[in-house]
């Protein structure tokens, strides 16, 4: 029922393959009609109607964007929005490229909206998690948000940084406490709960962050008032880091660099972003980065992932009929082995089911569009409808002289 809101001619081939073998279909032009009249607006109302549901005075969340191509040129930006208590999804906007000046201003601008519309609804955010970045980062401070940076972003930019640096021969046992690096960050932001004096908090991550440089290089007291030595016992021998060398400079490079200590101080004591790393997954599903949508369909596509999400998150493992609970071995080409993982049962689709039933209500009572969100109202429309359209005439006449001798 979905197919074909991708304009790349998806519904056009599986009705031409229908039509092959006989088998009566309807024309596209029917199909779009039936999509944008009574099929985006019941989807974008199901997910409004279900969303209030979740809402709460006070929410702690994690925001990410997914942007629908790799790199800076992506049509849209998703802004997703989590419960981190739940796990719901909360909220999503959908950002166009020619809304923003630039690619990094339209997570700036989703997280906006975002606020914008909780706000509208009562909601007030206590605790935000996000990635680093900085415009974000600058916004939020002038608001009362408790803001705090994903552990699995920081640690991510860390040890790209120490991959690159071990390359160099000089600095290859940087490459060995990589590994150590990266617990550690875990573990900072694992032991640093949140206090009430925040500023005290961020200096306690900090201080810790910096005694990795000096265990790697074999110094475990420190010259730091909250944290004044490793916590570890007594260590075997350790192939250290040694003084003055290059690995030395370039670690400390890496470890000691302001950006990254400021941001250490605000490293998420629990909260974090990988269920908006789930989401994203899931909304491949409906919304894969091979097509092309035009906004309400992203938008529609987006809220059908977010149904999706709502309805089978948290679902319980399987368990077998000797009462024992089953796993599965799955792969892993990051960690090059394989992995157990817990065999959940299977998901349900009732808002599938929802969704045809109001389209088919608004088809019956003919109210056609009224159910649109105002979120869905608000189409930007195509980037290229919106560009001047030039007369064909010289465009032409350039084609025909570049074939002439
Ligand atoms: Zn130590």
């Amino acid at each position: 029922m979905w197919n074909g809101s991708g304009g790349d001619g998806h519904l056009h081939k599986q009705s031409m393959a229908l039509r092959f073998i006989n088998i009566a279909v309807f024309s596209d032009r029917t199909f779009f009609y039936h999509q944008k009249w009574y099929l985006l607006p019941a989807t974008s109302c199901i997910f409004a109607a279900q969303r209030e549901k979740h809402f709460k005075s006070e929410m702690n969340v994690s925001c990410d964007m997914r942007c629908d191509s790799p790199g800076f040129t992506a049509k849209f930006g998703t802004y997703t929005t989590i419960d981190t208590d739940t796990q719901k999804v909360i909220h999503v906007e959908v950002v166009q490229k020619d809304e923003c000046p630039n690619s990094p201003a339209m997570e700036l601008e989703g997280l906006k909206r975002t606020l914008s519309v909780l706000q509208g609804y009562g909601v007030t955010i206590k605790r935000l998690v996000s990635d680093r970045h900085s415009s974000i980062a600058a916004f939020l401070k002038s608001t009362t948000i408790i803001h705090y940076f994903d552990a699995w972003h920081i640690a991510k930019g860390i040890k790209k940084k120490c991959i690159k640096a071990s390359n160099n021969k000089e600095c290859d046992k940087i490459g060995k406490w990589i590994p150590s690096i990266i617990r550690m960050v875990y573990w900072i932001g694992n032991t640093t709960q949140e206090t009430e004096d925040l500023d005290a908090d961020g200096e306690l991550r900090k201080q810790k962050f910096q005694s990795i440089y000096n265990h790697i290089r074999g110094i475990h007291n420190h010259e730091t008032t909250l944290y004044p030595k490793c916590l570890h016992g007594e260590l075997e021998p350790r192939d250290y880091i040694q003084p003055n060398s290059k690995a030395e400079e370039v670690v400390s490079n890496i470890l000691n660099s302001p950006y990254l200590l400021r941001s250490i101080k605000q490293l998420s004591p629990t909260i974090q972003t990988y269920s908006n790393e789930s989401f994203h997954q899931i909304i491949n599903h409906f919304a894969p980065k091979m097509h092309h949508f035009r906004f309400k369909g992203m938008l529609a596509r987006t809220y059908l992932a977010a149904l999706h999400c709502n309805e089978n998150v948290g679902r319980p493992q399987r368990v077998n009929k000797k009462g024992d609970t089953e796993h599965s071995l799955w792969y892993s080409r990051a960690k090059k082995d394989w992995m157990a993982k817990k065999h959940l049962v299977d998901p349900t689709f009732v808002y599938a089911i929802n969704t045809i039933e109001m389209a088919m209500y608004m088809a019956k009572t003919n109210t056609k569009g009224s159910y649109y969100t105002a979120e869905m109202m608000c189409d930007p429309g195509t980037i290229t409808e919106k560009l001047p359209k030039p007369d064909k005439t010289d465009f032409v006449a350039k084609l025909i002289s570049r074939f002439k001798h």
